[in-house]
């Protein structure tokens, strides 16, 4: 953990910008309903860059589209909860309604630039109708304006790259070109999915850096959507570890880095290079149509007792450090982060958890395919 990080944990002043309260999204496919994201909580203050992490499938995306209700619905909808926005629940708007708010309050930028541009269109053209769609100016204002903001995200020769079409453009340049796209009407919250995962080492550290610095500029919330726990370091102040469509575990990027308290928090940053895991974590992610109950985490988990596997989801309880919170029943019992050692690992055995080294896929013992992502699911 660097200092930077531990100088951007104190991040949360006045009221949250966004309140998402027991938000659940479902869709609904031939096989079932699948609970992508199940009863989860979280907020974003102003300023303040919160990351959601986990593997693959364990809702993080959809949770992200949530907010301003992009997936395509029907199949998916939002089931449950709220997600109050400045005051103002997101959740009961309609459709058009959302259509104002997205790109002028709460901008998107997606993992894959290439495919979120119209390469038919010159970047400018784009550009520019992306700031009249919300603001109310003249084309030779809006022009002035996409130059300068081309500029403000590091594209050197922004006037004469106006002309240019996507694919004349690098992967990182494109990846500018959206930011400056999301920033064309000074959103107050900005969601980033995954939107340096495409881009070699040297050009994410670029974006990140450059988000960090119109953070600040524009006192922007950021929702960073990501499974890289090194990127997670670099730019989070608060961390929500999701696994299953459930949070797990949430609290400052250094309470979650420096006492890592829910096993599956552990198990994910084991996994990082030089840290003792090799395989990855053993095991894949439940049914999400038919989810089991207790924590959902159970069958993978070295620490699993008979109570895991019964009733509702562990409640949350404290951790080391303010704010941060923990789902996991031996939490419920002794309020210490050192728990899990006095506990032991050696219970997997017992409750017949094998170390098989898979990640994803596999069989149950029945020998039909386990499902890890059901039909629908949009991770
Ligand atoms: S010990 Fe039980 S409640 Fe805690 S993470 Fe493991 S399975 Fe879940």
């Amino acid at each position: 953990m660097n200092t930077t990080t531990k100088a951007r944990t104190d991040s949360r002043r006045g009221d949250p910008l966004l309140t998402v309260d027991n938000l659940r999204t479902v869709f609904d496919t031939d096989d079932g309903q699948v609970q992508a994201v199940d009863g989860i909580d979280f907020t974003v203050h102003p300023g303040e860059t919160v990351c959601i992490v986990g593997e693959s499938g364990s809702g993080k995306t959809v949770t992200s589209e949530s907010i301003t209700q992009l997936f395509k619905s029907p199949p998916g909808s939002i089931a449950d909860g709220s997600v109050v926005f400045d005051g103002d629940d997101l959740a009961a708007r309609s459709e058009e309604e959302l259509t104002d708010i997205r790109g002028a309050r709460i901008s998107h930028i997606f993992q894959n630039p290439q495919g979120a541009l119209n390469p038919v269109y010159t970047v400018g053209w784009q550009l520019i109708e992306a700031i009249q769609l919300h603001q109310d100016v003249e084309k030779d204002d809006a022009r002035e304006e996409a130059v300068d903001l081309l500029s403000r995200v590091g594209i050197p020769e922004a006037s004469a790259r106006l002309d240019d079409y996507p694919h004349e453009l690098s992967g990182g340049m494109k990846q500018r070109v959206m930011i400056a796209m999301a920033l064309a009407c000074q959103p107050d919250l900005l969601i980033a999915d995954e939107p340096t995962t495409a881009l070699d080492v040297t050009i994410q550290a670029q974006i990140l850096r450059l988000l960090r610095d119109l953070q600040e500029e524009f006192e922007m919330g950021i929702i960073f959507i990501t499974h890289d726990l090194g990127v997670v370091a670099e730019i989070a102040d608060r961390v929500v570890v999701m696994y299953a469509g459930k949070v797990m575990e949430r609290g400052s990027v250094y309470d979650v880095f420096d006492s890592p308290s829910h096993p599956y928090t552990k198990a994910l940053l084991e996994c990082l290079p030089g840290h003792g895991s090799l395989g990855g974590i053993p095991g894949s992610l439940p049914d999400p149509i038919d989810p089991p109950e207790g924590c959902r985490f159970a069958d993978r988990c070295p620490y699993a007792i008979e109570e895991c596997r019964t009733g509702a989801q562990p409640a949350f309880e404290s951790a080391a450090g303010d704010g941060h919170e923990v789902s996991c029943v031996h939490y419920q019992t002794a309020d210490d982060p050192s728990v899990l050692e006095r506990v032991g690992g050696d219970t997997a055995s017992e409750s017949g958890t094998q170390r098989t080294g898979r990640t994803d896929g596999g069989t149950d013992e029945s020998g039909k395919q386990e499902r890890t992502t059901g039909g629908g699911r949009r991770e």
